[in-house]
């Protein structure tokens, strides 16, 4: 079986403000020092995972830079490839299926979310957010989710179940709430506010994370892939009503109040390219 791992980096141990997970050629939060520890981090918590599906039974794993360019992983320290398994890692934004590239390949059987945050608005969750930092929400058939939820529905799209995920224990409270007790979750710290948290040891988390990612997808086989009724509603609602304005004009956009729009999906795939496709639009100049 081959596995999935989708690797993003506020959820990491260690992580708890926009400084450490912001690359130095982006905006003005440059430290060069505090980004390279995180993204370390990042990376030794990925090879715990891969390391961790390799022991419980896959034969091969795709680790997936789900983070901002998604050029974050230093691939020296990933496990190498011991055949028959093979390990294999993508860089880059932006890609066919964004955070969960992969899953789409023919033969994968398990999706894990290592790194993990809570979705936008949640109360002591450090870096909460969803997608960009404009979206104040997003539910889907009524519930409020998170990035977890929006990837989620595109693995189960093409028949992958979650098994397994790590984060801040206010995103594994949500991931454990929607996905259900079929998702190992290791918390690897806790949420203290927006953007400070009480963090284990970094070694104690890759050792927490390696261990629940072996039990996790030697399970995968009785997970059940995650989706929603169809066709599903999408309501998305945003800091400022001029984001709202420019998404309106989509056709199949409806407005449902001054900074929310709502659109319907068939399937999945469509949901999530769709609300992709509305974060580009949205991303307006608010000066005018
Ligand atoms: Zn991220």
């Amino acid at each position: 079986m081959k596995v999935v791992i989708s690797v993003d980096l506020e959820g990491v141990c260690g992580v708890n403000s926009w400084v450490q997970v912001s690359p130095p050629e982006f905006g003005g939060l440059v430290n060069a020092a505090e980004y390279q520890a995180a993204r370390e981090r990042m990376t030794l918590e990925a090879a715990a995972a891969a390391e961790g599906a390799l022991a419980g039974g896959a034969t091969a794993v795709l680790i997936n830079d789900a983070h901002d360019a998604m050029r974050n992983l230093l691939p020296e320290r990933l496990p190498e490839s011991l055949p028959p398994a093979q390990v294999r890692w993508t860089s880059g934004n932006d890609k066919p299926l964004s955070m969960v590239q992969g899953v789409q390949e023919e033969g994968v059987g398990a999706l894990l979310f290592v790194g993990y945050h809570a979705r936008a608005g949640s109360v002591r969750g450090p870096l909460a957010h969803t997608w960009n930092g404009f979206i104040r929400n997003v539910r889907i058939n009524g519930r409020d989710t998170g990035e977890y939820g929006l990837n989620a529905l595109v693995a189960g799209y093409y028949g992958v179940p979650v098994v397994f995920a790590s984060g801040d224990d206010v995103a594994m409270a949500e991931i454990g709430d929607e996905l259900g007790p079929q998702v190992v979750c290791v918390a690897v710290k806790e949420g203290l506010s927006s953007f400070a948290a009480l963090h284990l040891h970094p070694r104690e988390a890759q050792r927490r994370i390696r261990t629940g990612a072996e039990q996790a997808v030697r399970a995968a086989r009785e997970a059940k892939p995650y989706t929603t009724l169809w066709p599903a509603r999408t309501e998305l609602s945003f800091d400022h009503q001029a984001r709202a304005d420019q998404c309106e004009r989509v056709p199949g956009v409806t407005r449902v109040d001054a900074v929310t729009v709502a659109y319907e999906s068939p399937d999945a795939l469509y949901l999530f390219q769709f609300f992709r496709m509305l974060s580009k639009v949205a991303e307006v100049r608010l000066e005018g």
